[in-house]
Order: C-alpha cells, then structure tokens, then sequence
C-alpha cells in the first residue's frame, strides 16, 4: 500500500499490518530533523536518521530505509506476477550499485521461502522454492581492461555470490564474444572486428547493449532459466526514455519501460522499476558494498561506450 502520509515524498510502500504514522507525528520528527536536535526516523521515530541534512531519503533510519527499499522491490515482483515458486531465476550482475541491491533483494526474497519450506517440512509441500543463478557478462574484449584487473573483478564477483549461498546460486560468466557459436575462428577477433566496423558512439554503446543481452539470453535458454532479472532502476529508466527519443526510437519506447518484458525468448523482468539510483547507491554505501568492481570497470570502459551495464 501506498504511503499517503501528508509529508511523505519517498513513495514508500508501508506494510498492511504496521499502525500507520499519525501525520502530526511525522511533521513534528520531520521539524525536529530539520532543526538537527533530537532528530528521529520518520517512520519508527525510535532510531537516528541517516543525515538528517540529506532530502527524502535522510529522514529514514538505516532498517527503515532498507526495508521500505525492500518494500517496493517484493511491491513490484508480487503486483506484476515476476517470479513464481516454481521458476528459476537469472540475476544479470554488472557489479553496479543496482544489481548488487537487486541480488541482494532476490537473494532475501529467496531465503524467506526457503525458511517457510523448511518449516512446513511435514505438512504440503506444494510450494516449491525458486531457483536463483548469477549471470556476470565479461565485456573486457570491447573495454580493454587489462586481464590482470579482469581476474581480480572476476575473484570478487565470486567471493560474492558464494557469500550469499545458502541456498546455492549457480555464477555463470560468460565472455560477451560467446555469442558466436561454438567452434567459430575466433570470436574474440569477430567481435572486434564488428565493433570497430561502427563508427558513431551511440551505435557501438547500442550494438554492445544488444549483444549483452543475446549473451543473457543464451546463457538463460542453455542453464533452465525462464526469467532474466535486470537491475535497471527508475533513473536508467528515464535516461532510456529520453536517449531512445532522441534516436527516433518513439515506437518501441511503451514496451521498453515495463516491468514484464516478454518481447525476448526468457522473459525479463524490472523489480528496482520504482526505485531511484540514489537510494540504490545510499543502500550500498549503508552496507558497506566494496565498489572496487564497478571503479575498475569505469576506469577502463572507452569514452565512447559509457558503462551502460544492465547496472
Ligand atoms: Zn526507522
């Protein structure tokens, strides 16, 4: 449900069984915040704010911001049928603000159920609990990154998913030229090739972005997976918006932004759609997320191919 709160501008989503804040209650914690004595959360007003300085999101203490972040994610998979019990799931990880939350998110989503499995170990069954693998697509053949900072990204990404077992999460890594079949001369060259046959920026940002996604799609179709999660947040959204505009690519555009995105053999699905990358980059600044993954990428990625990652 929708926080209607008279001074709420987060768009939060406040669980239907929690006594919802009086809005004189909120006034006054969001005065005294403002003020900066004795500040509390606006929605448990028993912890300290993050930064009582900071907008919307500084009103909130660390739990309650985690969770009400939490709420729109599980708001969004639930409203728009996104993962069922039975489904096997693919998170594509960029190593991004975005996808680590998005991981993290499906990972809790997944161990909940797990948990209510297990406790209903002699009753039904019925309620299978949904599988979850990690897709990380290795780019370095169109980025240049030195292969040295490539396996360190590589031991993080790995050290990170085994973090997040149980239960287990399969992590496929796939270099993007592994969309050329098997056997071909090879595809790393091909790859190049093709890519220095575009000449525009865009184009090259675009082809990469298509061919990142034949990559997800293969990796999906050849492991079982019949969802492909996506960490793409309200703000990549918009930029999409406004870049596809621009590129006359008006008509496409409606089914772009869904949450549900079954133009693709495995469907792909948007659960951080109603969230912004700020709140997504504060989360992981809370949890103290090494960043040192997307820094290396950055630094290596082509002026020309900004590192528009499914991030
Ligand atoms: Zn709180």
């Amino acid at each position: 449900m929708a926080c209607n709160g008279a001074s709420c501008q987060s768009n939060c989503y406040r669980d239907e069984d929690e006594p919802s804040a009086k809005p004189d209650d909120v006034r006054s914690a969001a005065a005294a915040a403002d003020e900066g004595t004795g500040a509390v959360c606006v929605k448990c007003k028993a912890n300290e704010p993050i930064a009582a300085a900071a907008a919307a999101d500084g009103r909130f203490c660390a739990d309650c911001f985690r969770s009400n972040l939490f709420g729109k994610f599980r708001h969004a998979v639930a409203s728009n049928a996104m993962i069922s019990p039975a489904d096997n799931v693919l998170v594509a990880f960029s190593g991004g603000h975005a996808s680590r939350v998005a991981l993290q998110f499906v990972h809790d989503m997944q161990s909940k159920a797990q948990k209510n499995f297990d406790a209903s170990r002699d009753l039904d069954r019925s309620l299978p609990v949904f599988g979850v693998g990690v897709a990380f697509i290795d780019e370095s053949a169109a980025c240049l990154i030195p292969s040295s900072e490539m396996d360190g990204v590589l031991r993080d990404i790995k050290l990170m998913v085994s973090q997040l077992s149980p239960p287990h999460k399969e992590l496929h890594i796939f270099p993007v030229e592994s969309v050329y079949s098997e056997g071909s001369r090879d595809s790393r060259d091909r790859l190049k090739e093709l890519l220095d046959r575009v000449s525009d920026a865009t184009g090259k940002e675009d082809l990469l972005a298509h061919l990142r996604m034949l990559a997800l799609q293969k990796i999906a179709s050849s492991y079982g997976y019949n969802r492909i999660l996506l960490g793409s947040c309200t703000s990549r959204i918009a930029s999409h918006v406004l870049s596809a505009t621009v590129k006359g690519q008006g008509y496409s555009l409606p089914a772009d932004i869904q949450y549900v995105d079954a133009r693709w053999g495995v469907p792909l699905v948007f659960p951080l759609h109603d969230c912004l990358a700020q709140e997504l980059r504060m989360l992981c600044h809370l949890d103290g997320a090494a960043l040192r993954l997307q820094s290396c990428l950055m630094d290596h990625a082509p002026a020309s191919t900004a590192w528009c990652h499914h991030s």
